[in-house]
C-alpha cells in the first residue's frame, strides 16, 4: 500500500512529497514539530501533544498555518490514508519559504508537513522484556529545550555515540554532573519505593509521556520526586526508565558501566508501562 503525507495543505503520494530548497526548517532549523503515537488507529495524548506544538508555535513567534480545529482531521485522514493500526506521526511546522536572511521573513506562511509510519507493538513489548542501555553524554543543547524545536543536532550527535558504543540512548548531563533527560526521551531513577525525574524547567522537554504517566501514578498512590539526578543517584537505584511517545516507558538496565538495580526489567518497570497504559488518553 503507498504512503501519503500532508504537505502545504495538499495529500502527495510520499516520493514525491518535496519541500522547497529555501525553506526556513532546512535552512535555520526555523520551527518546531510533534510525534504523535497512535495505537489501535487511535492517537495517543492528542490535547497534551496538540497543546504543546501550540506553546512551541507561541514561543518562537509563529503562526500554525492551519486552524487548532483541522488537526484532528488531517492527523486522522492521514492514519486512514497510511492504513496505520500502530504507528506514529511526525507533525512539523517551519517560518516558511524565502530567500535566506536571519530575521523573520514579512508576509510569508508557514510551512506544514505531516507523515505518519507504521510501528510494531510487538516489537517495543520484546525490547521492554530485555530493557535497554544507556551511556551518558555531555549536554550540548540551548537554553531553550522546552521548546519543541527543529534545532536537534546536540541529541542527534548524542544519540549517535550512545549506538556506536552499543547503547540505545543517551542521557544527557549538565555541567553540574546531573542529567538532565534522554537524547529523545526523559529519564527516570527509582530509589527505593521513590520515583525520581529531572523538574520541568527549560533545562528539559516537558514529555507527554512523563506527564500523563505522573498522573498514573497519582492514581496508583507511587511517590514522585521531581527532582535532578545524578551518576551517584544512579548507583543507589534498584530500576531505571525512559518514557516517550516513541518507546511509552521503557526499562533501563545499564547506564555507562553501572548496572542499574540487578541489572534486569524490575517489577516496577511492568507496574509503570501497565498503569501508563491504562491512563493514556485515545482519540
Ligand atoms: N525529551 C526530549 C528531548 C525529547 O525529544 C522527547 C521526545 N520528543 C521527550 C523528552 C519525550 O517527550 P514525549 O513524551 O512528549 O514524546
Amino acid at each position: 500500500m503507498s504512503r501519503e503525507a500532508f504537505v502545504n495543505g495538499q495529500y502527495k503520494v510520499f516520493d514525491s512529497a518535496m519541500v522547497h530548497v529555501e525553506d526556513r526548517g532546512y535552512q535555520f532549523a526555523d520551527g518546531v514539530y510533534e510525534v504523535f503515537a497512535v495505537i489501535n488507529k487511535k492517537i495517543v495524548d492528542y490535547d497534551g501533544h496538540l497543546n504543546r506544538l501550540f506553546r512551541s508555535l507561541n514561543e518562537i513567534s509563529l503562526k500554525s498555518p492551519i486552524v487548532k480545529e483541522s488537526y484532528l482531521f488531517h492527523i486522522r485522514n492521514l492514519i486512514h490514508k497510511n492504513n496505520i493500526q500502530d504507528g506514529l506521526i511526525y507533525l512539523q511546522i517551519t517560518r516558511g519559504v524565502a530567500q535566506r536572511d536571519f530575521k523573520f521573513p514579512k508576509n510569508v506562511n508557514s510551512s506544514i508537513v505531516i507523515t505518519a509510519k507504521s510501528i510494531s507493538m510487538e516489537n517495543y513489548h520484546s525490547k521492554f522484556e530485555n530493557g535497554i542501555k544507556v551511556k551518558t553524554t555531555m549536554d550540548l543543547r540551548w537554553k531553550r529545550v522546552d521548546i519543541k524545536t527543529l534545532n536537534l543536532l546536540p541529541p542527534v550527535l548524542a544519540k549517535q555515540k550512545a549506538v556506536e558504543s552499543g547503547c540505545d540512548e543517551a542521557w544527557m548531563v549538565d555541567t553540574d554532573g546531573y542529567i538532565t533527560e534522554g537524547s529523545s526521551s526523559n529519564a527516570w531513577i527509582l530509589i527505593k519505593d521513590k520515583l525520581i525525574t529531572t523538574p520541568a524547567t527549560n533545562s528539559i522537554l516537558k514529555g507527554i509521556t512523563r506527564t500523563s504517566l505522573i498522573k498514573a501514578l497519582k492514581k496508583n498512590h507511587i511517590k514522585l520526586l521531581a527532582k535532578r539526578f545524578n551518576k551517584n543517584d544512579i548507583k543507589k537505584a534498584n530500576e531505571a526508565f525512559i518514557t516517550s511517545a516513541t518507546q511509552f516507558v521503557m526499562p533501563v538496565i545499564k547506564v555507562d558501566n553501572i548496572r542499574v538495580g540487578k541489572g534486569k526489567v524490575g517489577r516496577y518497570a511492568h507496574i509503570f508501562k501497565n498503569a501508563y497504559m491504562e491512563a493514556i488518553q485515545l482519540k
